[in-house]
């Protein structure tokens, strides 16, 4: 019946039970009316670890200490720890969801660390934990109870969010860069002055010592974003911890929603790039398309004019390089238009940065070909149809490429 446990041969705690019990010649219902659970406990076999309640119970009954009964058993804190817990007084753990609803509990820890040692202090606080309700002192079994289970009384002092901080999270604060940096500069600015007032309060010693330092203006250069903590004369101490707790809720609601704005601006200035990148692209090939039209139409209006002036061959030539300019401008057009329609902003933009240039080469090298061709023996009738000839093939080559990267 003994157990070996580190080294140290320890009694199972249902053992020891039933030896002082029957050393006290009481029977199994006087130590705990539950004759079914006492029997369990004493055998040891469904029941290993009974919890620290019945125990002192027993223990009572007993007539010894709850440490005087577990002491040298194999029974430990450790084996009853699961779904106990301790609340944070003044740590907090927030959560803002993506349409900007910010929710709050207080932190809490399991009441046993892995080695069955007691959790007393926060961890980020320094304060001590709260283990049971201060009004029936029942222990808190879960980890976001806000209220004791037993009588309903408040575990813990509750902060509303503050209206103005829950305005920085707005769907328009998440979703658009201007109104996120503007929010987080006010975020900033009101987090400050918290710290500010928060550290001069915890410095304060007395109702004096506080108007003292407001009077002589610690606290009158900083903005006006934050009310003034309320410290009442004859209450100071009272107030004074009231006030400091809620300031600290602010200090770290605002360090969390200084978080969410941060990630938002980070991943909204990426979304930024991305589509200035795209937008550039889709703007090149609209421009291109909208100055070859231009062209043409002002080549035609000038045709008008022009045309009245020359005579004969001249004027066929003239006719003629206009008619190729456009003929040529047109292609160019059709090409950037099928271009557009299959422009995928998310898409690889280098294949249509490839085409792009090739329009805008081809287009250049054609027009300084016919501009040669006339200036040098102003045979336009060879020339229009070396230009058509070479513009088919152009166009072939293109439908292969294309077709070969489909
Ligand atoms: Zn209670």
């Amino acid at each position: 019946m003994l157990t070996k446990h580190k080294g140290i041969i320890k009694m199972k705690i249902g053992q020891k039970i039933k030896e002082i019990r029957e050393e006290k010649d009481l029977k199994q219902v006087a130590v705990l009316d539950n004759q079914g659970q006492i029997s369990q406990i004493e055998k040891g076999v469904k029941i290993k670890r009974p919890k620290e309640a019945t125990l002192r119970i027993i223990a009572k009954k007993l007539d010894m200490s709850f440490e005087e009964l577990i002491e040298g058993t194999d029974w430990s804190p450790r084996d009853k720890s699961k779904g106990q817990f301790v609340i944070s007084p003044a740590s907090y753990e927030f959560k803002i969801d993506d349409s900007g609803f910010i929710s709050c509990l207080n932190s809490t820890f399991p009441k046993y660390n892995k080695n069955g040692d007691l959790t007393e202090f926060c961890p980020h606080t320094g304060e001590k934990l709260i283990a049971n309700c201060t009004n029936c002192g029942r222990e808190i079994e879960d980890s976001d109870y806000a209220y004791c289970i037993g009588c309903g009384t408040k575990l813990t002092d509750k902060w509303a969010i503050p209206e103005n901080l829950n305005n920085l999270i707005t769907p328009e604060s998440l979703t658009d860069f201007g109104f996120c940096t503007e929010n987080l500069d006010r975020l900033m600015a009101y987090s400050s002055d918290v710290v500010v007032w928060y550290n001069t309060l915890k410095e304060c010693t007395s109702h004096e010592d506080w108007v003292n330092k407001i009077n002589k203006g610690w606290v009158s250069r900083i903005g006006n974003s934050f009310r003034m903590p309320r410290i009442r004369e004859g209450k100071f101490e009272i107030d004074k911890k009231h006030e400091l707790n809620g300031m600290l809720f602010e200090i770290q609601l605002c360090s969390k929603v200084e978080k969410k704005l941060r990630k938002t601006l980070t991943h909204l200035t990426n979304t930024e790039e991305t589509k200035t990148s795209s937008d550039k692209i889709y703007e090149g090939l609209f421009n291109t398309m909208q100055n070859l039209i231009n062209e043409n139409v002002t080549t035609m209006q000038n045709a008008s004019f022009m045309i009245a002036s020359f005579q004969g061959k001249d004027r066929d030539a003239y006719t003629e390089t206009n008619r190729k300019l456009i003929e040529t401008n047109e292609k160019s057009i059709s090409k950037l238009a099928d271009l557009l329609k299959s422009f995928d902003p998310d898409g690889d933009h280098s294949e249509i940065e490839q085409k792009l240039k090739s329009i805008k080469s081809e287009k250049i090298s054609e027009t300084q070909n016919s501009d040669e061709k006339i200036s040098e023996d102003g045979n336009s009738e060879t020339d229009a149809a070396e230009n058509a000839d070479r513009n088919n093939k152009n166009a072939e080559n293109k439908k292969d490429k294309e077709s070969k990267n489909e």
